[in-house]
């Protein structure tokens, strides 16, 4: 049986970049999205001419119920995820003393109830294929050094790292991996209002990373090379710390 990969946030950045490098290696893609219906229609045309199969998701991952409810439709119609990406995340970038109290928890209720909300369904069916599996979250560098006006998204990417180490370890024996990728400056829209010359400042390879620079790490670690690798925080940032 083909294996199948859940990638949050797949419409479009770095999630959309995963999907197509997976489907080209023969994965099937449960795709998913939340507002932008356009993007994730063309990306799933996209994947197709891989000949995969795709199903397609869209919920709010801030939405616990919503979350459960379409996972476990998605699970009950084409079987257990082989391999569970968390992707999808927000910034709402400001300087701490003039953060909003929605700036904070808008941030917290997606990026990090997000965790739970995505991998918590996915989990037992996942253990109960007995095939092992893997689970990768996207954290960031501001998640590891902490970053200037992004007290809320540092504090949510750091709660994902701590989140998918502790979860390493309850699933190892399972044969199911947890790792943790953390990118730096990647061309998405997320960061399209940052200066170029900013950016050189920055960066010591003088240049933002592409989506695929971060696909080809998520293809590695859902290959039977990354067997043994669990519990890893790894990153792609050119440098940056
Ligand atoms: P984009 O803003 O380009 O894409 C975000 C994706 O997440 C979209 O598919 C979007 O769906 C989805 N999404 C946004 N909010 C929600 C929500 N509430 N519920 C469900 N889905 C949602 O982001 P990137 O590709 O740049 O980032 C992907 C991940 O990488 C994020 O976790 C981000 O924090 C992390 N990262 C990115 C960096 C960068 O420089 N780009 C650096 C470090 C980490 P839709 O369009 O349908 O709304």
């Amino acid at each position: 049986m083909k294996q199948r990969v859940l990638i949050t946030g797949s419409s479009r950045g770095i999630g959309k970049a995963i999907a197509l490098r997976l489907a080209k290696q023969g994965y099937d893609i449960a795709l998913h999205f939340h507002s932008n219906q356009q993007a994730a229609s063309d990306t799933t045309t996209e994947l197709e001419t891989f000949g995969v199969h795709v199903s397609t998701l869209q919920f709010d991952i801030s939405d616990r119920h919503a979350a459960k409810h379409a996972i476990e439709a998605d699970i009950q119609s084409h079987g257990a995820y082989y391999g569970v990406i968390l992707n999808a995340g927000i910034a709402r970038d400001t300087a701490f003393p003039a953060m909003t109290e929605n700036e904070w928890d808008s941030v917290i209720h997606t990026n990090l109830d997000g965790f739970y909300n995505v991998i918590h369904p996915c989990t037992m069916p996942m253990i109960q294929t007995r095939q092992g599996g893997r689970i990768i979250t996207l954290a960031s560098v501001s998640g590891i050094a902490g970053n200037r006006g992004q007290v809320n998204y540092s504090a949510s990417k750091a709660g994902i790292i701590g989140a998918t180490k502790a979860l390493s370890l309850e699933l190892a024996k399972r044969k199911i991996t947890v790792n943790c990728i953390a990118p730096g400056l990647i061309e998405t829209d997320m960061v399209n209002d940052i200066p170029t010359d900013l950016v050189k400042d920055i960066v010591p390879m003088r240049r933002m990373g592409k989506p695929e620079e971060i696909a080809g790490l998520a293809q590695f670690l859902l290959s039977n090379d990354a067997s043994y690798i669990t519990r890893q925080v790894i990153s792609v940032n050119g440098g940056m710390i």
